[in-house]
C-alpha cells in the first residue's frame, strides 16, 4: 500500500477493530523445543516469535569470557517469510542493532554476577511479523529464560504506544506503526517499576508521553500477569509428571 489509510474509523475503532487502548491477543508458551535449555512462543495478534536459550555454558573462545560475569550473546532474527515481501536471510543493520538494544535489556534483568566466565547464547526468530517484533521477542527471551531457569531481578513485560491520525494508540500494528505519527516501544521490569527499554520514533507532546506511559503501564501490568500465569502453568505440567 502506498498511500497513507485512514487509521482511525468513524467509529472510532482502529483498521482491526481495535479501541485505541485495546492490546491484541497474547499467548505464551514456555518449553516448545526440546534441544534447548529453555525456549518460548509469545504471539501478540499477527507478531509471532519463538525464542531459545543454550547456557550458562564455558566460554570459547576463551580469552571472550570475563572473570566477573557471563556473556551474553544475543540474536534477533527475522525469518524470510516473517514479512509481506521476503526479507532476506542475512543480518541486517536493523536486525544487528536490535539484537544490541535487546541484548541491553536483558543484561538489566539477568543476574550474569552469578556465571563468572560462561555464555549465555538467545537466539530470537520472528516467524511472523505485524509491528512490534523487538519487544516481542525481547518478552520471549524472557520467558525462554525462567524456562531455563536463570535467575533474573524480574521478568520483562513490553508493549509500544503511538500516535495514529492524533490519536494515541496501545500495541500498533503494521499499518500504525508505518503511517502514524509515533511509535514508542516500553519495556519495564513491573515488580521493580524499571524501564529495561523505551525507544521513541516520531513526535509526541510532552502530554501525549505522560498519558501514552501511563497506557502502557497499564497494558504491561496485563502482560505481566500472563507471563506468570504461563510460567505457573509449566511448573503445573512438570509436578504431574
Ligand atoms: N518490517 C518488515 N520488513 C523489515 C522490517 C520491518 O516488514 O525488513 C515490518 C514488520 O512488520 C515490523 C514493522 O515493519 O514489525 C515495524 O518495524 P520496526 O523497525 O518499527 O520494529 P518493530 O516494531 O517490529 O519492533
Amino acid at each position: 500500500q502506498l498511500q497513507k489509510p485512514k487509521l482511525i474509523l468513524d467509529n472510532g475503532l482502529r483498521l482491526d477493530g481495535r479501541r485505541p487502548d485495546e492490546m491484541r491477543p497474547i499467548r505464551i508458551e514456555l518449553g516448545v523445543l526440546k534441544n534447548a535449555d529453555g525456549s518460548a512462543i509469545f504471539e501478540m495478534g499477527n507478531t509471532k516469535v519463538i525464542a531459545a536459550v543454550y547456557g550458562p555454558k564455558e566460554m570459547h573462545p576463551r580469552h571472550l569470557a570475563l572473570p566477573d560475569r557471563a556473556v551474553l550473546r544475543v540474536r534477533y532474527h527475522m525469518t524470510p517469510f516473517s514479512t509481506d515481501e521476503r526479507k532476506n536471510p542475512a543480518p541486517s543493520r536493523r536486525e544487528i542493532e536490535l539484537s544490541k538494544v535487546i541484548r541491553e535489556a536483558l543484561e538489566s534483568t539477568i543476574l550474569v554476577e552469578l556465571f563468572p566466565r560462561t555464555v549465555i547464547d538467545i537466539f530470537m526468530e520472528v516467524l511472523q511479523a505485524d509491528a512490534g517484533t523487538r519487544l516481542v521477542s525481547l518478552m520471549a527471551a524472557s520467558m525462554a529464560l525462567a524456562d531455563a531457569g536463570i535467575p533474573m531481578r524480574d521478568l520483562i513485560a513490553g508493549v509500544a504506544v503511538g500516535k495514529a491520525d492524533g490519536v494515541l494508540v496501545l500495541d500498533l500494528n503494521e499499518p500504525e506503526d508505518m503511517w502514524g505519527e509515533a511509535d514508542m516501544p516500553i519495556a519495564m521490569m513491573p515488580s521493580l517499576k524499571q524501564v529495561a527499554l523505551l525507544q521513541l520514533n516520531g513526535n509526541m507532546t510532552p502530554q501525549e508521553f505522560r498519558q501514552g506511559l501511563e497506557m502502557a503501564q497499564k497494558g504491561i501490568e496485563t502482560i505481566y500477569n500472563l507471563e506468570k500465569e504461563a510460567i505457573r502453568s509449566k511448573y503445573a505440567e512438570y509436578k504431574e509428571e
